[in-house]
């Protein structure tokens, strides 16, 4: 119950809705809790007409229907004093259905409101965390939370809340009526309930516990499923098929089982609950009955007891079905919190922090970096310096650690040691959204998101630009001929729910995104591998004449040679081997030397 006190934030935000809802709800029940008494008043005046000769004892009447029926003393024919009464309880029944429409209105919609605003509070915090939670939870996870997790909270904050009120005071108005009416009778026949409500929560656990299994055994059918499908051509190629399906087979088995065994809990429950709610009633008409035999007054008695019954019996059903949905919502809750006080690792400079201008200059000195959850050390000792405007090739073997020093320039990490520098300004003082903002990343994972290609390509921009740029930066990555041929040209969707892209394109529209942002500095992480030599040529002589003042770093494990870079930085396992012009390497005869003459003198690689 505790984790839930982290939405009282919100209750407190929506009090006087609140407030309002919990008046609605007490009024409603008053409302409900009168039709009783006025039918045992009807049943009253029965009795007086049809044996005018046995007065009984007078009864007292809930305050309203005293002052109500009051007046009805002066009508002398029966038969009026009975419409009457019907009237009223029809008006009483109608005022209580527009009360209970306000109740719903207002909590309910108190519960949608906060949904809203939590699953807000969430999905700004994700965005606000580092590329290391990121690794650390799964797509689903996160998309469980958000969704499932925040609707669970909602049930707590809407439904589970405004029926406890309404339980509760449905229970307090009706127990101090059948109190005021019967004492002793009201304690005999209010016995069995408590025992009911124990039973309902019991068998509800079972149910919950039972329905948590089966949901999760229907999660891993469906991953199952959904692997299969995305698998297809390998299941197919290797003939697994069989095997799948028996896979497959085993687990919907399961599933059948325990969705059968759950079905069985729950066919008891109802019946369970009619023959406790039957005993209620069975007590009042045989005690009640005792009764009436000395006072015939007793009959009304018998009659709002049973009525004060069945109107019980949903509210203290719904105990069980409360409590677990309380259950769920603190457990759902608690996972958010995990989440919500996940402090993200990268922080946001103090503000004024950084005075000054962003340039193209880096500096790494002395930079370490380990992955904080495989414990790998992917840099060790890293330094050096890029100038304004250089062209920079930083060359390696897979697993070298090129991506992490493109990661920690754009301070998705911090470095575990060292500092990483821009323009003389360690990067860690400079606000994140202008580091960003200088930096055009084309990642080694292009990703395209299901729009148009006008619109994939002008993402990074703050207003929209003129076709003519999108195209011009198009050209510039050789994309823009290809892009024209599709049928509808740049504003082809792409992604899940458009045209599949080959991967070569994709990292051409990818590069044009990053080429019309135009910031200081250009960083491209193998951004090339799907493109084939004399694409990739002629993009990376585009670099070097189009972006003449800004720093461009080209992340490879190949060789160009058609542009002569200011810098080539060789890296090999987390070290920076070599380092120097493409003459200078050539002489030291070293790694570069080799890989030069494996790639390109051998005629591996065009010129
Ligand atoms: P490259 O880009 O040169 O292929 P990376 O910088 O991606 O190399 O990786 C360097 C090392 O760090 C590798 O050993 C890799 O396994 C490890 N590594 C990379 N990314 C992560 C990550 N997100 N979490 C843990 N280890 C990582
Ligand atoms: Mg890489």
């Amino acid at each position: 119950m505790k984790h839930l006190s982290a939405v009282n934030k919100y209750f407190w935000k929506y009090r006087y809705r609140f407030f309002i809802g919990i008046i609605f709800v007490v009024t409603s029940n008053y409302f409900t809790v009168l039709a009783p008494e006025i039918t045992g008043y009807v049943v009253d005046k029965v009795q007086q007409h049809l044996s005018a000769t046995h007065p009984g004892t007078p009864k007292k009447y809930d305050g309203f229907v005293t002052y109500l029926l009051g007046n009805m003393e002066k009508i002398n024919s029966f038969s009026t004093v009975v419409v009457v009464c019907c009237v009223t309880i029809l008006l009483v029944a109608i005022l209580r259905g527009v009360l209970m429409f306000f109740m719903r209105q207002t909590i309910i919609v108190m519960s949608r409101h906060i949904e809203y605003d939590q699953k807000n509070e969430v999905y700004k915090h994700y965005q606000q965390l580092d590329a290391g939670f990121y690794k650390t939870h799964s797509t689903g996870d996160l998309m469980n939370r958000i969704a499932e997790d925040v609707s669970r909270v909602r049930m707590y904050t809407g439904p589970a809340l405004m029926y406890f009120i309404n339980l509760l005071t449905l229970i307090i108005l009706s127990v101090v009526n059948m109190w005021r009416q019967d004492a002793r009778l009201a304690m005999i026949v209010l016995a069995p309930l408590p025992i009911l409500s124990v039973t309902i929560y019991l068998v509800n656990s079972i149910i919950h516990k039972k329905s948590t299994k089966v949901q999760s055994l229907l999660s891993d059918l469906t991953t199952n499923a959904q692997e299969s499908y995305s698998g297809i051509r390998v299941i197919k190629s290797f003939v697994q098929e069989r095997a799948m399906l028996g896979f497959f087979g085993k687990n919907s088995e399961e599933y059948r089982k325990n969705a059968i065994g759950l079905a069985k809990v729950e066919a008891i429950y109802f019946p369970s609950m009619g023959l406790m709610i039957g005993l209620s009633t069975l007590l009042t008409i045989y005690f009640g009955g005792m009764e009436a035999l000395a006072d015939p007054y007793k009959i009304s008695v018998i009659v709002a007891f049973v009525m004060y019954i069945n109107m019980l019996t949903f509210p203290v059903s719904s105990v069980g079905w409360v409590a677990s949905m309380v259950q769920r919502a603190a457990a759902s809750q608690k996972r958010l919190n995990e989440f919500l006080d996940t402090v993200p690792a990268v922080q946001q400079p103090a503000i004024g922090a950084f005075a000054g201008n962003v340039t193209g200059d880096i500096v790494f000195n002395n930079v370490s970096f380990t992955y904080a959850h495989t414990g790998i050390q992917a840099l060790k000792n890293v330094s050096f310096t890029v100038k304004q405007g250089q062209k920079v090739l930083i060359i390696g073997k897979t697993g070298s650690g090129k991506s992490t020093i493109a990661q920690l320039l754009l301070r998705f990490y911090d470095p575990s040691e060292g500092t990483v520098g821009i323009g003389g300004a360690n990067i860690a003082k400079m606000p994140l959204p202008l580091l960003r903002n200088s930096i055009s990343y084309v990642p080694q994972d292009v990703f395209l998101f299901s729009d148009s290609i006008e619109g994939n390509i002008s993402f990074g921009l703050q207003q929209k630009a003129p076709i003519e740029n999108i195209r011009n930066a198009a050209a510039n990555a050789a994309i823009d001929a290809e892009i024209m041929e599709l049928p509808a040209g740049y504003q082809t969707t792409v992604g899940e729910r458009g045209v599949t892209l080959s991967g070569g394109q994709k990292q051409r529209v990818s590069i044009a995104r990053a080429l019309i942002k135009q910031p200081q500095i250009m960083l491209f992480d193998d951004s090339l591998s799907a493109v084939d030599a004399k694409t990739e040529n002629s993009i990376i002589n585009n670099f070097k004449t189009l972006e003449a003042d800004k720093t461009v770093i080209i992340i490879t494990h190949r060789i160009f040679t058609v542009v002569n870079f200011d810098q080539i930085i060789i890296v090999e396992d987390g070290h920076i081997i070599e380092q120097g012009t493409h003459a200078q390497l050539l002489e030291r005869e070293g790694y570069y030397a080799e890989l030069y003459n494996l790639q390109v003198l051998s005629g591996l690689q065009p010129q």
